[in-house]
C-alpha cells in the first residue's frame, strides 16, 4: 500500500470511518462494509475519498433517531446494491411482525443472513446472534458470555467499545451519548464473536492486526491499550472499563474509563470512590482499601482480555 492511500485512509478515520474496516475490505477479508460516520454533512468528501482508495459506497437508510450517516461500502456496485436491497427489505419487515410474528420473524432472519454473509461476518457467528436475539424481540438484552474462561478471552475479539453495540434505544433507554466519538471504533473485529474465542474471528482479526501493525502502527498501540483493559461486565450494554487488573473475582482499579453504553451512572460514582471491587454470585462490593463502601445487587462479570 502506497503512502497516499495511508493518508486517504487516516483522513476516513477522522470522520469516525474505522481504519480496520477499510484495510479489511482493501485486502479481500470481506466483501461489504455498513459504517457510520457521525461527523455530519461529509457525505460528498467520504465518497470522494472511497471512490479514490478503489472503492464504491453509498449511504444506507436514513436513520431518525442518530446524528450522523451509515455508509455501505463495498469493493463493487453489485455488492453495494445487494446490500441495500437487504436493509430496505429487513426494515419493512421488521414493521410487520407485529402482524405475524412467526412467519415474518423467520423471514427477517433469513433476510439479516444474507445481509451478515454480504458484509462477511462469519457463519458461527451470524446463526449465534439470530439465535441468541431472536428477530420478534428487539429489545433482548444481548450477551457473548459464552466463553469466559480467563484463559480463552483473546483481546483481538473484545468488540465491546464497537459503536454499534453501544448504540440504540433499549428497554425505553434512550443512549444519548452515542454520537460522541471519543471510544469509538476501538475494536479489530467488525461483528459480534460468538464466543471470545471463536477461531474464524480470531483468524479475521489476526489478519487486520498484521496490517495495522505495518501501515498504523500507533492506531494499533491506541486499540490494544483499551482492548486489554478490565471490564465490569453485565451485558453488551452495560459494562465499565478500568485502569487497573484482575485476580479471580478480585478487580484493584485506580480509576474507570467512560465510555458510551448504558452502566448506571449512580453505580459508577460509588464506584469511582473506591479502589477495588469483589463479585459475588449476585452482588459486587466496593472497597476503599479495607472499608466496605457499598454493596451493589447486581449479577456481574469481572474479566480481562489476554
Ligand atoms: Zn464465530
Amino acid at each position: 500500500m502506497n503512502e497516499e492511500k495511508i493518508e486517504l485512509i487516516r483522513q476516513l478515520s477522522f470522520f469516525g470511518i474505522p481504519v480496520p474496516q477499510i484495510l479489511a475490505l482493501l485486502y479481500g477479508f470481506k466483501p461489504c462494509s455498513r459504517l457510520y460516520s457521525g461527523i455530519k454533512n461529509n457525505n460528498q468528501k467520504i465518497q470522494k475519498i472511497i471512490t479514490r482508495l478503489g472503492l464504491k459506497a453509498a449511504i444506507a437508510q436514513d436513520q431518525p433517531k442518530v446524528q450522523g450517516n451509515f455508509f455501505f461500502i463495498g469493493t463493487n456496485d453489485l455488492i453495494i446494491q445487494k446490500a441495500l436491497f437487504y436493509e430496505k427489505v429487513e426494515t419493512k419487515i421488521k414493521n410487520q411482525i407485529m402482524s405475524s410474528k412467526a412467519f415474518y420473524g423467520n423471514l427477517r432472519s433469513y433476510i439479516n443472513f444474507q445481509l451478515a454473509t454480504l458484509l462477511g461476518y462469519p457463519k458461527c457467528c451470524i446463526e449465534f446472534y439470530l439465535q441468541t436475539r431472536p428477530a420478534t424481540n428487539e429489545l433482548l438484552f444481548f450477551t457473548t458470555n459464552a466463553t469466559l474462561n480467563p484463559e480463552e478471552l483473546d483481546y483481538r475479539l473484545n468488540f465491546l467499545l464497537n459503536y454499534d453495540n453501544c448504540r440504540g434505544d433499549i428497554m425505553g433507554q434512550k443512549n444519548l451519548n452515542c454520537d460522541s466519538i471519543l471510544y469509538n471504533n476501538l475494536f479489530l473485529i467488525p461483528h459480534v464473536p460468538c464466543s471470545f474465542d471463536c477461531q474464524l474471528s480470531k483468524k479475521y482479526a489476526k489478519s487486520v492486526v498484521v496490517l495495522l501493525k505495518k501501515y498504523f502502527p500507533d492506531y494499533l498501540k491506541n486499540i490494544e491499550h483499551y482492548l486489554k483493559k478490565p471490564f465490569l461486565f453485565i451485558n453488551d450494554f452495560e459494562f465499565l472499563i478500568f485502569e487497573g487488573t484482575v485476580n479471580k473475582n478480585i478487580l484493584s482499579y485506580s480509576d474507570t474509563i467512560d465510555s458510551n453504553n448504558l452502566f448506571k451512572k449512580t453505580w459508577t460514582n460509588k464506584i469511582k470512590e473506591g479502589n477495588r471491587l469483589i463479585k459475588n454470585e449476585n452482588n459486587f462490593l466496593v472497597f476503599k482499601d479495607n472499608h466496605l463502601l457499598h454493596k451493589i445487587n447486581a449479577k456481574v462479570e469481572i474479566f480481562n482480555f489476554n
